[in-house]
This record gives structure tokens, sequence and C-alpha cells, in this order.
């Protein structure tokens, strides 16, 4: 009886984000009706205003009626009790109240009123307002009610339902299909349910007219798409005549809406190719070649040398580069980062690169370290723990301008770090930086330094066209040669010792096996003691004095830490029991066998990470996810497609699927997924439409000046645009 689209009760991320002003809607002239304070609208008033304010950020007429009703029900359509199932959903039902009594004591105290049609009783129940809606309630009178429908103890029951009394004789069927508003418990205390939500909207729509709504849209656009009119969209979201007017509009708005998303992006990247002022690398010079011919462990792939080769051309235009890298763990970023690095020195600039971990940083100065000394190149670490007589030697030498490279964490973008000529900034698995972060890092140049921004794992395509469309895009699709699929079994905990049996036999081969622990949260205890647990476990498995562990975990001292790495870095231990401290990043060759102990609590893109720290040389490496025996279905998934592909690529669409955009890491602060209705899962078709659009658009009239694009342009600096990325990669 209800259609739409189906989403949970709870509020859509972007409702609650207090994301406001500047206006949302397009204003041509003088007080706009829809930039009304809500107070104003008939039937709100002051109470209300505050409760619609703070509950759903809707402060102004525009801000109703661009909450969109999450389904609506066809109010001529009244459901039976007994033709209600298990999978239901949302049911309206219509009968006699037999009775209303408040049972239970404290936490357990609720009314359950019971309600009875020609077929069956359905059981009503609240928890809240319990003494409120008992008084209200009439038994012996007919009501219709509305709500989802759950089953308790076999029988059907509706909690905190929607309801209203059936007047004899009054036509149950108003013949339209009703809008349903998602909503708060603290609106429905107030008589603002899902329902009444849509008689607000309602008395609103009647104060509206055409000509409030200048279309946005292109014409050319809206024929070729078939897309119904803005006004009309507007209208027809929330009250369709039909189900094909309501699929209609959605088409409509969440095509405006993906496509100002990508216009926004496109322009910012096509402003920056065009009027960005950057500095320019005119050659490749001494060190670069010196490096590339004479000091190369290996060949690099064909899709190293294409990235080098687009870094290159950015970097001789005269205009900042920004550019986000992406490769699939171990494809080998890194040996890019350091070419790039050497090309800004060659052209007398300054290089740095960040790291989000101490131990990354750690680890990339070992690596990195020892091939530009080979080359003569200046090369420091800067990070938390480094002293404070280093590190006054370490600012000297970068405010002179005799250090050209210098690796580090956040210390980096301390204030007291000032280049003589910063040419190029690089950001390593950028997705643990926060953007305030990398913004204060670009600040330290006059001319913008050129911005290469690594992703540790791949990132979807439509995500990287609506969160970072602002950015030039690279990516590495090649692993080197000669690596070995890893492979990733699922085993119980119940087979552990067999599992320990296997890293034994592995160890006496003379490999090195990491074995992963939740991590550990300041405050959870349970997971600091499960590893402790864990790395007794261990111990007691391999009592024999050949057998060495390392531990890590985020509440050791950096020292410790750092220490206990080293120790498996240099093989001088072979087991590294530890949490996902080491997740990203860390490079130990010679390690074969990654087990992940309670898989369960790891999200895909963190499986697919940790896995990448193994398969990194020529061995053939193993991953082995161990979890209890019973999982949720989306453990299940999880496991399922960590068995049955490597591909990084693949893993971060499905990561999307299952948890959602707004879950991605790196993205959560940007506002560029916020929309209302598109979803960058579901509608990737009409995103790609979008982007080629946007594109098309642009190439045509760069500065939008036609009358139809000045218009659009305006509409675009009234909505609140994402973040933009390449101001503060
Ligand atoms: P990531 O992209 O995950 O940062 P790294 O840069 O750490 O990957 O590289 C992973 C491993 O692959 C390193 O041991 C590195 O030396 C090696 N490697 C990188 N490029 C090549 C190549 N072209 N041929 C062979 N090995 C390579
Ligand atoms: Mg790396």
């Amino acid at each position: 009886m209800c259609f739409g689209k189906k989403r949970n009760d709870s509020l859509p991320e972007c409702c609650t984000a207090s994301l406001h002003l500047p206006k949302y809607y397009f204003i041509s002239s003088g007080t706009h009706i829809l930039a009304s304070p809500i107070e104003y609208l008939k039937g709100v008033g002051p109470l209300r205003a505050d409760l619609l304010k703070k509950e759903l950020n809707i402060f102004t007429f525009g801000d109703l009626l661009e909450y969109f009703p999450f389904r609506h029900i066809d109010r001529t359509k009244v459901n039976m009790v007994s033709d209600l199932r298990p999978d239901t959903d949302y049911a309206q039902v219509a009968g006699v109240l037999l009775s209303a009594e408040v049972i239970g004591q404290k936490a357990g105290r609720r009314l359950v009123a019971r309600l009875k049609d020609k077929t069956g009783i359905l059981e009503l129940t609240w928890f809240q307002g319990v003494n409120w809606v008992q008084k209200s309630l009439e038994p012996g009178r007919s009501y219709l009610v509305w709500g989802r429908v759950g089953f308790f103890n076999g029988n059907p029951q509706i909690v905190h339902p929607e309801l209203e009394l059936l007047v004899p004789d009054q036509p149950l069927a108003k013949n339209f299909l009703e809008p349903v508003y998602s909503t708060t418990e603290k609106l429905k205390a107030k008589g603002l349910g899902g329902r009444q939500i849509g008689k607000l909207t309602q008395v609103l729509w009647a104060q509206l007219k055409e000509k409030d709504f200048e279309e946005n849209l292109p014409a050319d656009i809206l024929e070729r798409l078939q897309l119904t009119g803005r006004f009309k969209s507007l209208q027809q979201i929330h009250f369709p005549q039909s189900e094909e007017e309501y699929q209609a509009a959605v088409k409509r708005i969440k095509f405006e809406e993906l496509f100002i998303a990508q216009l926004r992006m496109n322009l910012l990247r096509s402003e920056r190719h065009r009027f960005s002022k950057g500095v320019i690398f005119e050659k490749v010079g001494d060190y670069f070649n010196d490096c590339y011919k004479n000091h190369l462990p290996f060949e690099l792939t064909g899709a190293q040398k294409r990235v080098l080769r687009e870094i290159r051309n950015d970097t001789a235009t005269g205009k900042q580069m920004n550019r986000l890298l992406q490769g699939d763990v171990g494809s080998g970023k890194t040996i890019v980062a350091v070419l790039t690095m050497l090309l800004a020195v060659d052209n007398g600039y300054q290089a740095c690169l960040m790291a989000p971990t101490e131990i990354l940083a750690q680890q990339h100065y070992q690596g990195i370290g020892a091939l530009l000394e080979k080359l003569g190149v200046p090369v420091r670490l800067l990070t938390g723990s480094v002293k404070s007589a280093e590190r006054k030697k370490t600012l000297a030498a970068l405010a002179s301008g005799e250090l050209k490279i210098i690796l580090g964490t956040h210390a980096l973008i301390e204030d007291a770090v000032q280049f003589q000529n910063l040419g190029m900034v690089i950001i390593d698995e950028q997705h643990r930086f926060g953007v305030e972060q990398r913004a204060r890092l670009w600040k330290k140049a006059e001319i913008p330094p050129h911005v290469l921004v690594m992703t540790a794992t791949p990132i979807p395509r439509t995500l990287a066209m609506t969160a970072y469309g602002d950015l030039d895009y690279s990516v590495i699709d090649e692993l080197p040669p000669g690596r070995q699929p890893i492979t990733t079994v699922h085993r119980l905990e119940s087979q552990r010792s067999k599992v320990m049996d296997f890293i034994r036999a592995e160890i006496d081969k003379g490999r090195q096996v990491y074995i992963i622990f939740p991590l550990i949260e300041e405050s959870d205890k349970l997971d600091y003691e499960n590893l402790m647990k864990g790395y007794e476990n261990v111990k007691a498995y391999f009592p024999e004095p050949r057998y060495w562990i390392s531990m890590v975990h985020g509440r050791q001292p950096a020292e410790q830490k750092e220490l206990n790495m080293k120790r498996f870095v240099e093989h001088d231990t072979q087991i590294m029991v530890s949490t996902t401290v080491i997740e990203v990043g860390v490079n130990v060759p010679n390690a074969s066998v990654m087990v992940i102990e309670s898989t369960e609590k790891f999200g895909l893109s963190q499986l697919h990470q940790l896995r990448g720290r193994v398969g990194r040389g020529a061995e053939k490496s193993y991953c082995i996810l161990i979890s209890g025996s019973r999982l949720g279905n989306d453990a299940r998934e999880r496991i399922n497609i960590m068995t049955s592909t490597n591909n990084g690529f693949e893993i971060a669409e499905k990561d999307l699927q299952l948890r959602g955009p707004g879950e991605i890491e790196g993205t959560r602060q940007s506002g560029a997924l916020n929309f209302r209705l598109a979803s960058i899962v579901q509608d990737r078709d009409l995103l790609e439409i979008a982007g080629n659009l946007a594109a098309d658009l642009l190439e045509k009239d760069p500065d939008m000046v036609s009358a139809e694009n000045l218009r659009l342009k305006k509409f675009l600096q009234y909505r609140k645009g994402p973040v933009q990325w390449s101001k503060i990669a």
C-alpha cells in the first residue's frame, strides 16, 4: 500500500547535519517567500518552530519545502489485520478500539490498546506519552491507525502508531497519496508526527505560485532527459497524483542535485586549470635521472610511468597541480612519491611527504632516506618524538633552504615549520588526515605548492567523482610483476590451534607473521583485555626460545611502539601481535601471513588494507580471517568478499554498497555527499550522465555567461557547496 524510497524511520544524515545558510534556493530579488521564517507558517508558531529548527534543521518555508517525504500512503487502501505479515512493513488499519490499559512498571511501563477489525486484533503499544495518549483514547469508538507493523509473540502490533478518529459517514478515501515524513519522538510529542508535517507542507504549498520558482536547468537538458520542470517536480514530490508522477519528480530532483554538484566540481577544476598560479618545474634534472637510471631496485610498472608523466605534465604548466593518486595496496605509490619530490628538488624547490602515523613516517624515512642518501639529497624526519635539539637543526635547515626533502607526520603542519620555498606537498594515505590539517600545510608557501594526495585504498569511481571531483586524478591500476595472489581463508575460533600450527610451519621456513586484534580505543577495556589475552595465548603456543614476539598497540608510549616495530622490521622477532596501528603503509616484505582476530569487527576496506601488509615479497602469502561461529549477515558478506577477491577497486565498490557513502573514511566531513535524494550507489548512471553534461556545458561556455548558464551559476552560488578539496588538500 505504500511506495516510495524505502528508508529507515530515522533521519537521513543530510537532515541532521547542521548545514545552513547561505540560502538553499534561488532568490531572484527582494525577500522571497521561501525565505520566510518557519514560525510564520500557519499551524507552526514559536514552540513548534523551535523544535523544527532543533530537530530537523527547518528554519524557513524553503527548508520545509525541501524536506521531502520518505514515502506516500495510499489513503484509499486499508489493510485487514489477517493480511498483516512479518514482512508487511507499514500498514493502515481501521477498527474498533476494544481497550487501552497501562501495564508494567518503571522502564517497562507502557500503554497497550487493542484494535479489532472484522478479521482479527491488532495490538497498539506506546512507551512514551503513556498518560496523555491514554486520556485521548476512547474505547468503543472507531479509529484509523497507521504505522510500522511488528510481530510480538506471533501477534501483529504497531508501536507508537499514528491514529485518528474515524467519523461515521465520512468517506475514508481522500483520493490522494498522502506524504509521510521522517520525524522524531520529540516532534511527535508536540503533535508533529510524520503525517502532520505533511499537513504543514500542504498549507505551505497552497501559498506558493509557479513564478516563485525559476527554472535552473538548461532547456536542452530538460528536453534531452525528459525531466519535469522545477515547480512541478517540487509539487509532485510531495503531492503526486500517481506513482509515475512521483517517480518523475524524484528523477528530476536527483538529477538536479547531481548535476549541480558535478558542475561545481568541474568548475573548480577548470578554474584552477585556467587561473591558478603554480610553481613551474621546467626540467627533469640530474637527481631524478640519476635515481631513475642508477638506483631503482626494479623497473617501474607501466602505470607508475604513466602517473609520473601526468605529474610531470601538470607541474610544467605554471598552474597549481592538485592530483589524487589512487592505487591499490602494494601498487607502489611510494616510489612515485620519491621521484615526484626529486622533480621538485631538481627545479630548486623543497618537497615534503606527510604520513599519518609515526610508524609510517619512520618507515618512509628508513626506506626513502637510504635511497636519497645515495643520490646526495639532504633529507630529514620530523615527528612529534624528534628531540628538541635535533628539531631545531631541522627547522633551521628547512628555513634556510639547505634541507631539500622532509618527511614526517602532522608535526609538519605546526606553525614553527617554515620552508624556504616549498614546491611539492605529498600526502600519503590521505584518509587519515582531517581537512584542516591539509589546509595548514598548503598555506606554507606564497605561491601554492603542487599537491599530490595518495589514497590508502581505492575509492569507488562515483565517490571520487562527487567527493574529489575538483582534483585531477591518476590511478596505478597495475601491481608490480611477480606478485602471487594472497590466499585468503576464513577459520573459526575453534580451529585456532590448526592456524597456529600453520603459522609455526611458515615461521620455520623463515617467514614472519602478523596477528591483528581490533582497535583499542582508550575507553575500550574489553578490546585491551582481548589483545592481552591474545598475546598470552600466542606466547603459550610458541614457548620455545627460538620464537620472538613483538607487540604494538595504541596505549604504548611512542618509543616502545617504535622499538617493537623496528625489531619486527629487522626480523629480530617473527610474530607481530598488534592492533590496527600498523594498518596503513607498513612494509615488511618477508611477512607472509596475516591473521586477523575477531574479523567481524573490521570494515571491509580495513580488512583489505590489513591484508595488504603481506604479499609484498616474492613468497606465497596468506590471510587468515578468524571469527566466532555466529556471524551477522553483513559480517558474513564481508568475509565472503574478502575470500573471493584481492582486487581493491572491487572491494571499494562493495564497501560503498554495504556501508553507504557517509561511512567511507575521509569523506564524512565532505558536504559533497549531502544529497537529499540522490545516492551515489543507486544512481550511478544518472551521476555519470550529470558528470558528462556538466563537463560539456563548461567546455562550450567555460565562464557560464550565456543567459541560461548565468542563471545556473547564480543558483550554484546560492546553494551551499561541497568542501573544495583542491583548496584544502
Ligand atoms: P603502496 O602503494 O601500498 O604504498 P609501496 O610503495 O609500499 O606500495 O610498494 C609496495 C612494495 O612494492 C614495496 O616493497 C616496493 O619496493 C615494491 N615495488 C614498488 N614498485 C615496484 C615495481 N615497479 N617493481 C617491483 N616492486 C615494486
Ligand atoms: Mg604506501
